[in-house]
């Protein structure tokens, strides 16, 4: 049986990447044609987001069946995700610059401008792909990449209007959301991200790859004329020098402390990892979603955190237990009960730049006061290739390609051996 258009289970997840693995190699012929049900590209991004599935794995099980070049264009794409991560955590300050800029245009803008920007959201700007591409996205979380780029450039370019609040209902709306991948993306639409190229969405380019359906309503199609869109003018807010990484061990510390593992929805598959072989921990799962996110992600996410709890429990068969989906004052309740099940020392996969990262300080500091520590780990894949994304993605490809194209794994260290 074909498992549903997006899983949200681990089990699943693998099974759709099995079906994917047969129509790899036809991957970079097809990616581009965005056509209903999308059928040419894999749907894995909110399993690959939430490490249902870690972009490790699926690298690896992409080149056990196929050539590196057969398959080096799907590669390079899951490598996209990695080097967004990257070029983010080295630059945390370029979120909180988007965070605090969303702010600033929520309360600054003029209300003409918000309003116009609610209608387009909700699918009602009167040009009908890009209307059918909103309701897409509110409607199943989803949307494909070059629809994606489309909209994104639609919303800046021709709508003229503030790109901080197409990615933020993009964050509202996306099963994938994801703080590096949408914010730089869409900064790098906007011209941002590689300085004097910006994303021209065109209407040659609609007629190329759209699904033909899709266009048969013409409404409005005229403005993305090829010579009709120009660029708008984005103003640059962030400082975008990276930084030092801060290294973080990839193993927990072996030690007799009663050790509790905190599951959240940035890793959601720790049985397959450094920290697989801790005896008996209790197991704590909080990372409930903010108040914002929309129905759709909402219940993917708690399907899927809810799979990574059972596994979890599975694996480690915990003597004690405790999982929070509620929102509010969730760290409150992960500390109270840290205490209560007699946890020396908590350990996790750091979540990476974004919503969930910027409440680990307050995590850690109730923590310590209640004489728990926080050890934050980092997977072997993070910490080899976040370091190279300093520059652009070619430089950052360039140095992870030759480690890939020897195919299979040969050493413990997996695909990428050469890379510290
Ligand atoms: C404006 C904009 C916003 C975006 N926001 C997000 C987001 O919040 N979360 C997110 O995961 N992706 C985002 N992307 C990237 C990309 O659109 C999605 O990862 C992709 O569409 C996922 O669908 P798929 O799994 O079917 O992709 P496939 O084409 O099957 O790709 C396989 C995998 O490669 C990775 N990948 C593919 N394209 C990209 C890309 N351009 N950037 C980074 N990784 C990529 C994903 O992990 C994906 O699952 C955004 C792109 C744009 C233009």
């Amino acid at each position: 049986m074909m498992v549903d258009r997006f899983p949200s289970t681990r089990q699943d997840a693998l099974q759709r990447l099995e079906e994917f693995v047969s129509a790899s190699p036809r991957y970079a012929a097809r990616r581009n044609f965005v056509h209903e049900g999308h059928p040419h590209v894999s749907r894995l991004s909110p399993a690959i987001r939430d490490r249902l599935l870690t972009e490790q794995e699926v690298v690896e099980r992409v080149l056990a069946a196929h050539s590196f070049s057969a398959v080096e264009k799907f590669v390079q794409e899951v490598l996209w995700r990695s080097y967004w991560k990257g070029w983010l955590e080295l630059r945390p300050q370029v979120w909180m610059s988007y965070r605090e800029r969303l702010n600033w245009v929520r309360q600054q803008t003029p209300e003409p401008v918000l309003q116009r920007a609610r209608e387009v959201a909700a699918g009602q700007s009167g040009v009908g792909i890009m209307d059918r591409l909103a309701r897409e996205l509110v409607t199943t979380g989803y949307l494909h990449n070059h629809a994606r780029m489309w909209w994104a450039s639609f919303w800046i370019h021709v709508e003229r209007l503030p790109w901080e609040l197409g990615a933020d209902f993009f964050e509202r709306h996306l099963l994938d959301f994801d703080p590096a991948s949408n914010t730089l993306s869409w900064r790098w639409v906007a011209g941002l991200q590689t300085p004097g190229k910006t994303y021209l969405v065109r209407r040659s380019n609609l007629e190329k790859y759209a699904d033909p359906a899709w266009l048969t309503d013409e409404a409005g199609l005229t403005r993305f004329d090829d010579s009709r869109v120009t660029p708008a003018e984005v103003e640059e807010f962030a400082d975008t020098r990276p930084q030092a990484l801060p290294l973080l061990p990839e193993n927990p510390p072996n030690s007799a402390r009663r050790t509790g593992v905190w599951l959240h929805a940035e890793d959601s598959s720790v049985e397959e990892s450094s920290l697989k072989t801790l005896p008996n921990p209790a197991l704590l799962g909080f990372s409930p979603e903010p108040d914002q996110v929309g129905p759709v992600p909402r219940a993917w996410r708690a399907a899927a955190q809810a799979d990574s709890w059972s596994r979890g429990l599975a694996h480690f068969d915990p003597q004690v237990s405790k999982a929070c989906t509620e929102p509010g004052e969730w760290e409150e309740t992960l500390v109270k009960l840290a205490g209560e099940l007699g946890v020396a020392r908590l350990v996790a996969f750091a979540p990476a730049v974004g919503p969930l990262a910027d409440r680990v300080p307050s995590v850690r500091r109730q923590l310590e006061a209640a004489g728990v520590e926080l050890v934050l780990l980092r997977r072997p894949w993070d910490s080899r290739l976040w370091p190279l994304a300093r520059r652009g993605f070619f430089d950052f490809w360039q140095r992870v390609q030759v480690d890939l194209r020897r195919g299979k794994p040969e050493t413990e260290q997996g695909l990428l051996p050469g890379l510290v």
